[in-house]
């Protein structure tokens, strides 16, 4: 089986997680820092703070910025689950956002159109590594006084004219996840410029503790205080270790990445495999190569029987079970999410692909397509 995602490790990275295991720290030691400090000199950002998951990522980020019961954040029903929960874990409400037909990103008119006196903040998407119209959600954000985060998961590499994505919003989110462009198994970052937020994603990461061991130690203190309920999501030694080492191989991932989509953009030219549309002038991360094809569950079932691990991003956030009954909502809210989402295939899409595994996914697509 072709996967559609899959890490790429080679035996420097292998290296660098047994340097860690031999070293004093295997948690919140100098990796961490290290690891941190290399993310934001890549997108040109004042601070990252790394943490377990991209999860994690997105609660520390709805938590640093005060979001809590009675307040709404506008996210794109495209999106992984996760986008939503973290709205949820700080008690507010998810409200969702239809998206745009050709790209599945958030388009800034929703944004317009779902604003409340309640809303406080947006999550967009940079849905499958394409980044959104940042500029046209900053003036939409500006003009609600509302903050926008970007949960760039799918798009640490990407860029528009402004900049790195990461440093584009008030606050950024990626997923170090197998499937992402780098990884350190699980793990995540929030990038951001304001100082203030960073503090308060630090005390968040460690139990809402203002110090941590490693500073206590340097100090030769062991007292501490607790000043807010937080949570263990602290990231390892062990794990940044890899994630410093993956990262020096990203220009080359992203290159290839990009090259297998072009591929695929040629073969599928004129034909009936529809791909998402690619704006230009940015530049695309490609976490995921969609397609639009009619006839999906066969198609899908098909490419799978062949050896193809064709995949589906996503099945509307709204219309999970656990929405509809905590929430109310159902078919109807977000049209065109609702219609889209019947028809994508995700094929397969990463760095250690051959050039034979890519034609196999070409040709294999275009049999089951006729044409
Ligand atoms: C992967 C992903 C997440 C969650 O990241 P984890 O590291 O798996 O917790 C959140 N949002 C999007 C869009 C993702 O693709």
């Amino acid at each position: 089986m072709i996967p559609y995602g899959r890490q790429s490790i080679d035996e420097d990275d292998i290296r660098a997680v047994c340097e860690a295991l031999r070293s004093d720290w295997l948690t919140t030691g100098p990796r961490v820092e290290q690891f941190e400090r290399a993310v934001a000199e890549f997108c040109g950002t004042a601070f990252g703070v790394a943490v377990a998951s991209g999860t994690a990522a997105l609660h520390c980020a709805m938590h640093a910025l005060g979001i809590g019961p009675g307040d709404e954040v506008i996210v794109p029903t495209m999106t992984f689950a996760a986008t939503a929960n973290c709205v949820r874990y700080a008690g507010a409400t998810p409200v969702f956002a239809d998206v745009d037909p050709d790209t599945l990103l958030l388009p800034a008119a929703e944004v317009g159109r779902l604003a409340t006196p309640r809303t406080r903040a947006v999550i967009a998407v940079d849905y499958a590594g394409q980044p959104c119209d940042y500029d046209s959600l900053r003036k939409i954000c500006a003009a609600h006084n509302l903050v926008l985060v970007a949960d760039a998961c799918h798009a640490l590499g990407a860029a528009t004219g402004q900049g790195a994505v990461g440093s584009l919003a008030d606050l950024t989110v990626f997923s170090f996840h197998p499937v992402k462009h780098i990884t350190t198994g699980e793990g995540g970052m929030v990038m951001g410029h304001d100082k203030a937020l960073e503090a308060k994603l630090r005390r968040f990461r460690n139990h809402g503790i203002d110090t941590e061991f490693r500073q206590r130690q340097e100090q030769g203190t062991w007292r501490y205080d607790m000043v807010e309920l937080g949570m263990n999501y602290r990231i390892t030694d062990i794990q940044c270790a890899l994630g410093i080492s993956q990262l020096t191989k990203l220009p080359g991932f992203l290159a290839r990445r990009n090259e297998i989509a072009a591929r695929y953009d040629q073969a599928f030219a004129g034909t009936s495999v529809r791909p998402l549309v690619a704006m230009p002038g940015a530049l695309h991360a490609y976490h995921l190569y969609v397609v639009r094809v009619t006839r999906r569950d066969a198609i899908f079932t098909a490419l799978r029987a062949a050896g193809i691990g064709v995949n589906v991003h996503y099945s509307p956030v709204h219309l999970h079970p656990y929405y509809r009954q905590s929430l109310g909502t159902g078919p109807g809210l977000c049209p065109v999410a609702e219609a889209t989402s019947e028809t994508i295939l995700s094929l397969p899409l990463h760095p250690g692909m051959s050039d034979a595994d890519v034609e196999t996914v070409v040709r294999e697509t275009l049999r089951f397509m006729g044409k």
